[in-house]
């Protein structure tokens, strides 16, 4: 009985183990599929410095044979990586990078199977290595200021770096290289003319790719200003009942102008110094001067105000976009240019708006209107003002110095 049940057992056997075989050779002959293998450690596009733990993983279809690792065309030798003959594996390596050039390199990775047809695939990442310690310095040893005014804060850096911020004052400012590869970071910080005077520390600190850091401090003094005080101001009876018939709340400037400021380009539109907006025969009203009004009680009047005569043309004081033209209760015409980097400059009362449209980039010297007295104002002049991160500055001061 026994002998009669092992005849077709063995038959089995035999032909299961034929059925394997078969299987393997075929699958050896024509297998196709690419193999896949996959990197940890280095990402494309990511910068690294000193020593970098890496793996190469794959769970692949068929055996892979071989793995081979090239930076800049070089064969790294990783002798784990040859001779795998492994369809599943997890294996740790690492990079060197204090052996390569700082800068950018391509690293190839080359991957074949052990099947007939040597399936292979060949996958690039483009990195950088970063090993050249971070240094930076204030290109001044301190900053003096006054209450009112910009400081123009500079960093003098030995490389380009991803993040620079100076902390003056509870607010943060990022700095941003002031031409294109330059090594030199600058920000504006402004001070409203509301700031107590007195010796402030002003903190900057500063991370590369590679989370190098640097932090540094260096003084800064703000100084008393005795702001002028103006004796009378009256704005003609009636003439804010009429505006509102035709204007929107200054609310809703200062709202636009809050969302613009997100969105101001990371770079300067501009060159050079600004321009006084109009052939200005006098200044009405300083910076600062302050004001006390029915309608606004006390104020400081955080910008100048120019003459000349009624409807003579205003331009651009810099190169920038168009942000804001249209008309406000207080403000009555306005136009609204960024220039980059947060600064702003704005332009009340106008007449008219030249041809102009939110988003047109314009030249310095565009016309932008002309002068006029619409909204809060007693008489033909323009009411000119600059922000800086949507504080007030004193305009003048970036027509003198170049920022
Ligand atoms: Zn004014």
């Amino acid at each position: 009985m026994l002998h009669k049940l092992k005849f077709p057992l063995i038959v089995v056997f035999l032909s299961l183990i034929l059925f394997w075989i078969s299987f393997v050779i075929v699958k050896y002959y024509t297998y196709s599929d690419l193999p896949e293998v996959c990197l940890s450690g280095i990402e494309k596009k990511a910068t690294y410095s000193g020593v970098v733990n890496c793996k190469m993983r794959a769970d692949n279809g068929y055996k892979i044979a071989n793995i081979d690792i090239c930076i800049d065309g070089k064969d790294l030798c990783i002798t784990d990586l040859k001779r795998i003959n492994s369809k599943k594996f997890d294996i740790p390596f690492v990079l060197d990078t204090t052996k390569f050039s700082d800068g950018k390199h391509m690293l190839e990775i080359n991957s074949v199977d052990s099947s007939y047809k040597k399936n292979k695939c060949k996958d690039n990442f483009e990195f950088f290595i970063d090993n050249m310690p971070l240094q930076a310095a204030f290109l001044d040893s301190e900053y003096k200021v006054s209450q009112g005014r910009t400081i123009h804060a500079k960093l003098q850096l030995n490389k380009n770096i991803k993040n620079t911020k100076i902390k003056f004052l509870e607010n943060c400012y990022d700095c941003y290289p002031e031409s294109d590869y330059s090594n030199v970071y600058e920000c504006f910080i402004p001070i409203d003319c509301e700031v107590s005077p007195g010796e402030y520390i002003l903190t900057a600190h500063l991370q590369d790719s590679v989370n190098g850091e640097v932090k540094l401090s260096t003084k800064a003094a703000i100084e008393n200003v005795v702001f002028p005080k103006q004796r009378g101001f009256t704005v003609a009876k009636g003439k804010l009942e009429e505006e509102k018939e035709i204007s929107m709340s200054n609310k809703i400037l200062e709202e636009a102008l809050e969302k613009w400021l997100k969105d101001s380009p990371k770079k300067k539109l501009w060159t050079g110094s600004f321009e006084v907006p109009l052939d200005c025969k006098k200044i009405a009203t300083p910076f600062g001067e302050i004001r006390m009004t029915t309608e606004k009680g006390r104020y400081l009047h955080k910008a100048v105000d120019l003459l000349n005569l009624p409807r003579c043309v205003i331009w651009s004081a810099q190169a920038g976009r168009v942000i804001i033209k249209d008309r406000f209760l207080m403000s009555g015409n306005t136009v609204a240019i960024d220039h980059g980097l947060g600064v702003f400059t704005l332009y009340y009362h106008l007449e008219d708006f030249a041809d102009i449209e939110i988003g047109d980039l314009i030249k310095k010297g565009s016309p932008i209107g002309k002068m006029g007295m619409t909204g809060y104002a007693n008489g033909y002049h323009l009411h000119w003002e600059l922000r800086v991160n949507n504080v007030p500055v004193d305009p003048l001061q970036w027509t003198k110095d170049t920022f």
